[in-house]
């Protein structure tokens, strides 16, 4: 049973049947599902959600689908680790890391808005799946697609790191790369749409795509015990992930699911590619489209489709956010991998080294509990770090040799140790 209602667009209102559009006929506006909360409201309890398997299926009355999900049946449901080791460093008693890097089955958060978006693809009948990708997204669809036996394409701005290119061609899908970034791949894509009929998870079904990111939220509050944080800080690309964390929570709220609404949600973009932070801290609403030029290659996006929804959310908060250097991006991968045994990519090095500005500029205060969102795995990226950290020592299969190392090494440490 559905509980979807219609499609609306999100800027006159006009209503449309649900189908795979993405942009008012009128206005050119985004179009966004509409829910029948009411309904829902009756229909879920915490203990039915508690009751059902560890996916992001669990709130799937929250979701857009109509039929039993063919997609993602272990998908979602990431851990939220209390990172004690790294709170400690940074001040903080209640940090908690929403562990993405561990989503089944391609390790980011595209796992999670692919299962809704090949569900629905399917539903419609469609044979042909493709996305315009930084390269996680390119992953994600291409194992969707190849379990739920649909044909896919793929394309993606050259020079995205191997693991994403590779990671994707295993699964059998067609890997196109475009000279140009990002920006330019969405554009051609968006007429590859139009003339081809296919499927493009992030085009026409971007109204139920975009919904799949609502159960990152949804776990974080259910994980917190029917709370909510009072901070979440998450990266930033073309501004899908943090509006509908921000909507999940007023959902939660909605139906009736949890009782609390104070919750204070942050943007973190790279550097090199901060269009939505520019806007966000010269206080307009107008997104100057930029070039991007950092290692953080997945949430390079110089044009965000949905960073006015960014920007809104973030204000509507009470929110902040801000940019994080290369050298700073490495500097926080580092640290979570060395305080919590977590390898994030880039990304989630991005929203780590925001965290620590906000703290630093007293928005986060000690006591308070605090998500940072971490998206995505390092070991899919190696490239972004392989030159920033130390390289492994050789040295013959003798116990001699061992020995004299050992010995150079802890006195390195008393060096170091000494010298600060
Ligand atoms: C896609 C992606 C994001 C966020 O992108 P949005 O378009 O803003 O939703 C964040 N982190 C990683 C690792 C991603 O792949």
């Amino acid at each position: 049973m559905s509980y979807i209602t219609n499609l609306k667009c999100r800027e006159c209102g006009q209503e449309y049947p649900i189908s795979p559009l993405h942009v008012c006929e009128t206005c050119f506006g985004p179009l966004e599902i509409t829910y029948d909360y009411a309904r829902i409201r009756a229909a879920i309890s915490r203990k039915l959600i508690e009751s059902r398997p560890h996916n992001l299926w669990r709130y799937r009355e929250l979701l857009p689908v109509d039929s039993e999900p063919e997609a993602g049946p272990f998908s979602g449901f990431t851990p939220l680790v209390h990172a004690k080791r790294l709170g400690a460093e940074l001040g903080l008693k209640n940090l908690y890391i929403k562990d993405d890097t561990v989503n089944h089955p391609t390790l980011s958060y595209k796992d999670r808005v692919v299962s809704v978006a090949i569900t629905k693809a399917r539903e419609f009948g469609f044979t042909t799946v493709s996305c315009a990708s930084t390269g996680n997204l390119a992953t994600a669809v291409a194992a969707h697609a190849a379990r739920a036996n649909l044909k896919c394409y793929i394309f993606m701005p050259e020079g995205v790191e191997s693991g994403k290119i590779v990671g994707s061609t295993i699964y059998g899908a067609q890997v196109i790369t475009i000279r140009g970034n990002y920006d330019d791949v969405n554009r051609l894509c968006s007429e590859i749409a139009d003339k081809y009929g296919w499927a493009f998870v992030n085009i026409n079904l971007r109204p139920y795509y975009t919904e799949g990111a609502k159960t990152f939220g949804f776990e974080v509050a259910e994980q917190l015990g029917w709370k909510l944080p009072d901070h979440i800080v998450i990266p930033t690309a073309g501004g899908t992930i943090l509006p509908k964390v921000a909507k999940a929570f007023k959902e939660l709220k909605e139906v009736g699911l949890i009782k609390d609404t104070n919750f204070k949600i942050h943007s973190a973009q790279a550097e090199g590619s901060a269009p939505v932070i520019h806007a966000l801290h010269k206080r307009t609403d107008l997104i100057e489209p930029v070039k991007p030029n950092t290692i953080a290659k997945s949430i390079a996006i110089g044009n965000p489709a949905d960073g006015y929804y960014v920007l809104k959310a973030v204000r509507e908060s009470g929110g902040w956010g801000d940019v994080a250097s290369d050298p700073q991006i490495i500097d926080a991968i580092k640290l979570l991998a060395r305080t919590e045994g977590i390898f994030a990519e880039p990304a989630g090095g991005t929203t780590l080294a925001v965290t620590k500005k906000l703290i630093e500029q007293g928005r986060i205060k000690r006591d308070e509990t605090v998500v940072v969102g971490i998206t995505g795995n390092g070991y899919k990226t190696l490239e972004a770090v392989a030159n920033a950290i130390e390289q492994p020592v050789i040295i013959e299969a003798r116990l001699k040799e061992f020995d004299s190392l050992f010995e150079r090494l802890e006195n390195g440490k008393r060096e170091i140790a000494g010298a600060a």
